[in-house]
């Protein structure tokens, strides 16, 4: 099913025709519009005119975190104050909040884009969506709201936490899709076993769109068997109108990203050179259709490739590898180089271990996990205790190749966050 099957399914060509066209507008607008790219584009030496081919984006400035945030609260700003329509923040996950403008034609594309992320996984207007992220400055609800209210879908405004009031939500109204971070549902999926509630049976539940923070596909089968459902990952950034960036098909194997509205480049974190199609680097947008802040060269911080070759469900637009992180996420101890989902996989693949996990860092370089067992994982015997602890120990030292100390802690007992996942902890004394 498409929601916009001609732009979906367009031809790589004139894809490619339609986003040169849109680069060199974009360029020309913030060249003529916003002083800080001017300065920026001096400083590289490039003119509009320069832009040529694809090719030659790179011969435009990055974007960074610290561009936007030294801009607040105006200065990327590129249509007149007048004809702004929306003002949304991003979350903040790292330091001071960047301000997002959006045009009436930007507020009408981002929900397009959405509308076609929920049409590609099967939804209609038939559809119940209970969208449990935050409302408020944040883009991830208020997009996602507006894009499933584009496609007919009853949405219920439910925000995040209130899990009681959640299950009734979804009991009464028989919500059949839920938009939702993993680590609330996995959360949520605790309660119902708590309440006794089994969602196959109880719920009209079928799916779940899943994202703003990175999870494994460990964690998505987790949630997929608790719940009884299937789990789409969804992919966004504020930066970049929220939700609707990237999102997976039917097929699940890697997330369509539009690329009529985004310029891709996966680039070496390190140096900024381009990586070919499956090679492993940071994620690098360029807006083509944003009128009220266009950016070039967008960092996202975010770890993925590109999955090449043709998609079996005819999209066009090619496909990301689920994110293995941001470039801020690593953590070293020890000297090594650490992601946290490499932990969470090893974790999220034991079936005695619960839902969620800590990662504390404290003194000269001390690891230790914090993991809760799972509701069944604990049969009175001590010594079955000492051997999943040394387990988890052994498999997590084969993937980070450095031993941590491992804490098993009863179901229920670790915070639990209603936005993002507080993961790691880090008091280190360096
Ligand atoms: P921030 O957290 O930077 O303040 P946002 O709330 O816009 O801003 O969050 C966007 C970030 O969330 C992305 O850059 C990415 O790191 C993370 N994210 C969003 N969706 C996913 C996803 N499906 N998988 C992994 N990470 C995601
Ligand atoms: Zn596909």
């Amino acid at each position: 099913m498409f929601w916009d099957q001609k732009i979906e399914t367009i031809e790589r060509t004139a894809l490619e025709a339609l986003q040169l066209m849109r680069l060199q507008a974009t360029v020309s607008r913030v060249a003529c519009k916003v002083p800080r790219y001017q300065q920026k584009l001096a400083d590289c030496g490039t003119k509009p005119s320069d832009i040529r081919s694809l090719a030659d984006v790179q011969r435009l400035p990055f974007t960074s975190n610290s561009d936007l945030r030294d801009a607040y609260p105006a200065g990327l700003l590129a249509i007149a104050p007048d004809e702004v329509l929306r003002l949304h923040t991003s979350s903040g996950t790292t330091g001071k909040p960047k301000a997002l403008f959006f045009s009436a034609n930007d507020v009408n594309n981002a929900a397009e884009l959405v509308a076609r992320c929920l049409v590609m996984t099967g939804v209609t207007r038939r559809d119940v969506l209970q969208n449990m992220m935050t409302y408020g400055l944040f883009t991830g609800a208020l997009v996602m709201h507006y894009g499933a209210e584009k496609v007919g879908c009853l949405v219920i405004p439910a925000g995040p936490g209130n899990s009681e009031k959640q299950l009734l939500l979804m009991q009464d109204f028989r919500t059949t899709i839920v938009h939702v971070t993993p680590s609330y549902a996995l959360y949520l999926a605790d309660f119902m076993e708590k309440k006794g509630v089994d969602p196959r049976k109880d719920l009209a539940l079928r799916k779940a769109f899943v994202g703003a923070e990175p999870y494994t596909e460990e964690t998505r089968r987790k949630i997929e068997e608790a719940l009884g459902i299937d789990v789409y990952n969804s992919y966004g950034m504020s930066e970049m109108n929220g939700p609707g960036v990237a999102f997976e098909c039917e097929h699940k194997c890697g997330m369509h990203l539009w690329e009529d509205n985004y310029l891709l480049e996966i680039v070496d974190p390190q140096t900024g050179k381009p990586l070919p199609d499956g090679q492993t680097g940071e994620l690098v947008l360029t807006t083509l259709c944003r009128e009220a802040m266009p950016l070039l060269r967008y960092r996202t911080r975010d770890i993925t490739s590109i999955i090449p070759g043709p998609c079996p469900c005819g999209r066009t637009h090619r496909r990301l590898h689920r994110i293995t992180g941001r470039t801020d996420d690593m953590l070293i101890v020890r000297g090594v180089n650490i992601y946290p989902q490499q932990i969470e996989r090893v974790l999220m693949s034991l079936p005695s271990v619960g839902r969620n996990y800590q990662i504390v860092l404290e003194g000269l370089d001390e690891m230790t996990i914090n993991v809760e067992l799972a509701e069944a994982g604990f049969d009175g015997h001590v010594e079955h205790l000492t051997r999943l602890q040394s387990e988890i120990t052994d498999r997590l030292r084969a993937e980070i190749l450095t031993k941590p100390k491992v804490h098993l802690v009863p179901p229920g007992t670790l915070p639990v966050s209603e936005g993002k996942a507080k993961r790691v902890i880090d008091s280190r004394s360096l």
